[in-house]
């Protein structure tokens, strides 16, 4: 048996591997690499994330990581090193990855070379992993339950590699070994349970757990496991890759996932797994997928959580594409290895030899030949490659994940409209974002997401981030946006969607229309009440006269990021022209700022207003500023014309037609037709009529329904008497250890209501001393308010009013408490003990009063009661008033959805 590939398949490749220029020199070049590093230590020790671990304190970038330097780490940026032991515990992250991926590099060296040097390390990694697995503690995790990390899924990387180079020592051995039967008993079964426990649903991480998995079962022999990541394989694909192949999660996440998949599904295969071939041409049509939607400067879109400024010229992209490219010899791919391995300015480090296994660490574009590959490759990949050729870039409609993109001069302009799918918890509030890119310049970026452990990233996930529309300053609500139309006809093309923003059930529908010389940008929307529509674009302004700009608050959920606000009025129904400047690309080393210099022709139906803000900018990068067009209403229309600069020389609305006169003199006029959108352009040529069309069927039929809201009980309660609800196993939401373990924590919350105010009761028994954190101004390991890795209480009710959803985060302190506002307001909300805890005591009491004169109002409401012992620097986990329903408690914060809300009915007194 071997996890990859038969063994047939495998002796095969050792003798195709005789030839030394087969794949390119690359057994040769992964030898010497190997070599170089054979007396690295084994790291020991668990990792974990912190706010400060890894990061350079002034730049907040990365510290590079070096296998050789566990305690010194220096900054790429700055050159400062660093020793804090934060930083030593983020490096045995990439360690124990780099380590494992030494591991499977020396096992197939070993196999395919004969090299003896190769298997003894592969076999002492093996060994010292063996001997030190379950000393490590499964506590204190940031995401799931993990010995040598802090998240499941880098140990689901870990395993695999692991699982891997045993596979191939044993094929070399012929049989299973003795350290192969250790390895299976005290390293591969455990952590293979550990992650079995953990399973994270339709994200990209759980890919990496089905993989490891599979490769596990295989080697344990254990078929109920190996049915249960099948079944979790099949469940990804069908539910987190598009039609079109993308991963639902952006780009970034594409990449990660469908090296996963790659792993899983061809592990799988050679298990005698079917996979439905359905689900098998999504899986081989996700290996074009990045190349589809790649920018002209060769970074891919940093949509949802991606990261800012990433090539894919990147060593494990080729190592991924020469993968897919032996599965299938198809066009796309040819022009995609064509592209990866197309002359370059620089030869430079590829980032191989410190890799951290499938763990991304980027690098800046370098020539990169085949011999830059990885194992797989060796593997997997064909022997030689045919003449590639690399194709011209295409306009490309991604209709599974909803992302049009059009390309002009030779792929030298793109224009992308992302509509479609919100991505989940990795998804950004961005639905109809409009992004613009040359091939130098970003006009309209979009700029992923820096750190997830930093401030900024409220920003990067914030809909004012973004290019998109804005209800009342607050963020979108996750939903899907539908195609109206979509067409591309040589150099004039269109693509219409709409988007029922969920909250407010405002309407919009956004039309880009991309010429050879322009773009046409519409936005209607309309909605049943008034509402402050804004539709941001991060650009800044170039405006000599500053007259006319007076200070300005604009009242969005992320004022804070915003500065030096200042707004002037726009005069409704006339085209004004605007200079606009954007951001240079990332991957400019010498950006021509002219380039990043357009115009654009901004129409508003209704007399409306510019407000323009400092902003924070991409992760990493230089402040910028954004631009806004506010409306208000209960409907609007803005239309913007964008150009190079200088290349329009007028814009008007003439008989309900947009006419845009060119420098050169032609003229196009644009209007919506019955039949789609009709363009009319007059030029030295003659006159030519051209209609957009592709008009979806279900475009004409009505906004969709809104989604349907959370079904909820609703409980009676009469003035002057209480319910009470008891919480107890099924309310536990856990982390490491389940509600037994844990102590078998239960609590009592019992409700009343007079005709003021409610007061509820919390009771909490722990069944151990109380464990109450001391105040603190920053939390050291994250984002999130310290007091939630604390015994204590979060309350969670609806307003009054009904317009928020409020969370107070209380943890007892002295005879009183401390009492925070994690979301929403406070609403004259007071807390106190009663009676204060005493020593000794094995729980806790809180009162809360909430003012509430209207008794005709529900009251809704849940109640989340934390729980942390001494010796853990994490929340263990939480009771939660509307049920746990199977739920972990990592990254939940002091955050609980209104989904499930209890919903009261208040009665006055009986007379
Ligand atoms: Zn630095
Ligand atoms: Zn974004």
């Amino acid at each position: 048996m071997t996890l990859f590939l038969s063994l047939d398949a495998l002796r095969e490749r050792k003798r195709a591997l005789a030839d030394p220029v087969a794949l390119g020199g690359l057994a040769a070049s992964l030898q010497h690499e190997l070599h170089q590093a054979l007396d690295v230590p084994v790291p020991d020790g668990k990792s974990r994330l912190t706010r400060q671990g890894g990061r350079c304190p002034s730049c907040t970038v990365l510290l590079d990581f070096d296998p050789r330097s566990p305690h010194a780490h220096s900054c790429p940026n700055c050159r400062s090193v660093h020793t804090d032991r934060a930083h030593h515990e983020w490096w045995l992250m990439n360690a124990h990855l780099w380590t494992a991926e030494q591991c499977t590099r020396a096992a197939a060296i070993a196999y395919l070379c004969d090299d003896e040097r190769a298997g003894a390390r592969a076999d002492d990694i093996l060994a010292t992993y063996t001997d030190r697995y379950l000393a490590w503690s499964n506590r204190d995790n940031t995401l799931g339950p993990t010995r040598p990390f802090f998240s499941t899924y880098l140990e689901s990387i870990w395993l695999l590699h692991l699982a891997s180079a045993l596979d191939l020592r044993e094929a070399a051995a012929g049989c299973m070994t003795a350290g192969g039967s250790a390895a299976r008993e005290r390293l591969i079964a455990p952590s293979a349970a550990l992650i079995a426990s953990f399973d994270e649903g339709r994200s990209n991480r759980q890919v990496w757990h089905a993989a490891a998995l599979l490769a596990a079962s295989r080697l344990l022999r254990n078929e109920r496991m190996r049915d249960g990541a099948a079944l979790s394989l099949v469940t990804l694909m069908r539910e987190g890759l598009h039609t079109d192949g993308s991963w639902y999660e952006g780009e970034n996440y594409h990449l990660f996932a469908h090296r996963g998949l790659l792993s899983a599904v061809t592990i799988a295969e050679q298990a005698g797994v079917e996979l439905p071939s359905s689900l098998m041409q999504r899986f081989d049509a996700g290996f074009a997928a990045p190349f589809r939607t790649v920018l002209p400067d060769g970074l891919f879109p940093a949509r949802r959580d991606s990261q800012y400024g990433v090539t894919l010229r990147q060593y494990r992209t080729a190592d991924w594409i020469e993968c897919g490219f032996a599965r299938n010899d198809t066009p796309e791919l040819r022009s995609a290895l064509a592209s990866l391995y197309a002359d370059w300015p620089s030869r430079g480090d590829t980032g191989r030899s410190t890799s951290s296994a499938d763990a991304e660490r980027n690098r800046a574009g370098v020539r990169l030949t085949r011999a830059d590959c990885n194992w797989r490759t060796l593997l997997l990949a064909r022997p030689t490659l045919p003449l590639l050729a690399d194709a011209v870039p295409r306009s490309e409609l991604l209709e599974g994940q909803g992302l049009a993109v059009f390309r002009r001069h030779g792929g030298r302009f793109w224009v992308g409209l992302d509509y479609g799918d919100p991505g989940a918890g990795h998804g950004h509030p961005d639905r109809l974002n409009l992004i613009i890119a040359t091939r130098h310049a970003r006009w309209l970026d979009d700029v992923g997401t820096g750190s997830y452990t930093a401030p900024t990233l409220s920003w990067y996930r914030s809909s004012m981030a973004h290019n998109a529309p804005v209800v009342d300053g607050q963020d979108q609500g996750a939903a899907r946006s539908a195609l109206l139309a979509h067409d591309e006809q040589q150099d004039a093309g269109w693509v219409s969607a709409s988007f029922t923003e969920p909250r407010s059930q405002v309407h919009f529908v956004r039309t880009v229309v991309v010429m050879r010389d322009h773009v046409l940008d519409e936005l209607t929307w309309s909605s049943a009440a008034p509402v402050t529509v804004d539709l941001p674009m991060q650009v800044q302004l170039v405006e000599l006269d500053d007259t006319r700009w007076v200070p300005f608050t604009p009242r969005t959920a992320h004022d804070a990021h915003l500065a030096g606000v200042v707004a002037r009025p726009l005069v409704a129904g006339v085209f004004s022209e605007l200079t606009l400047c954007g951001l240079p690309s990332p991957a400019s080393s010498n950006p021509d700022e002219s380039e990043c210099t357009f115009v654009t022709h901004l129409l508003s139906d209704t007399p409306a207003m510019l407000w323009r803000a400092a902003t924070i900018g991409p992760p990493a990068g230089a402040p910028h500023e954004l631009t806004s067009l506010r409306q208000q209403g209960c409907a609007g229309r803005s239309v913007r014309v964008i150009a190079p600069a200088s290349s329009l020389t007028h814009v008007a609305e003439v008989d309900a037609s947009v006419q845009v006169i060119s420098a050169d003199g032609s003229i196009a006029r644009h209007r919506r037709g019955a039949a789609g959108w009709v363009v009319q352009v007059h030029s030295a040529d003659g006159t030519h009529h051209l209609t957009l069309g592709g008009v979806r069927e279900h475009a004409s039929s009505k906004v969709p329904p809104p989604p349907p809201s959370a079904s909820q009980s609703a409980t009676r309660l009469c003035a002057g008497r209480s319910i009470v609800f008891e919480l107890g196993a099924p309310h536990y939401r856990r982390t490491e250890e389940a509600w037994e373990a844990a102590g078998q924590p239960t609590a009592s919350v019992a409700v009343q209501h007079d005709l003021h105010a409610i007061r509820i009761d919390v009771s909490v028994a722990l069944g151990r001393a109380p464990r109450f954190a001391v105040a603190c101004d920053a939390n050291p390991l994250d984002n999130e308010l310290a007091d939630i890795n604390s015994d204590g209480v979060q309350l969670h009710w609806r307003s009054i009013d009904g317009h928020s959803w409020n969370s107070a985060l209380v943890v007892p302190e002295g005879d009183g408490v401390r009492l925070q506002a994690a979301e929403g307001t406070l609403d004259g909300l007071t807390v106190r003990q009663v009676p204060p805890a005493m020593p000794g005591a094995t729980g806790f009491q809180l009162h809360f009063a909430l003012p509430w004169p209207d008794s005709s109002t529900p009251f809704e409401f849940d109640c989340c009661v934390n729980e942390c012992p001494p010796g853990r620097e994490r929340r263990r986990g939480q009771l939660v008033l509307s049920g746990a329903r199977g739920e972990f408690g990592y990254l939940r914060g002091p955050r609980q959805s209104d989904a499930h809300a209890i919903r009261i009915i208040l009665h006055p007194a009986q007379p």
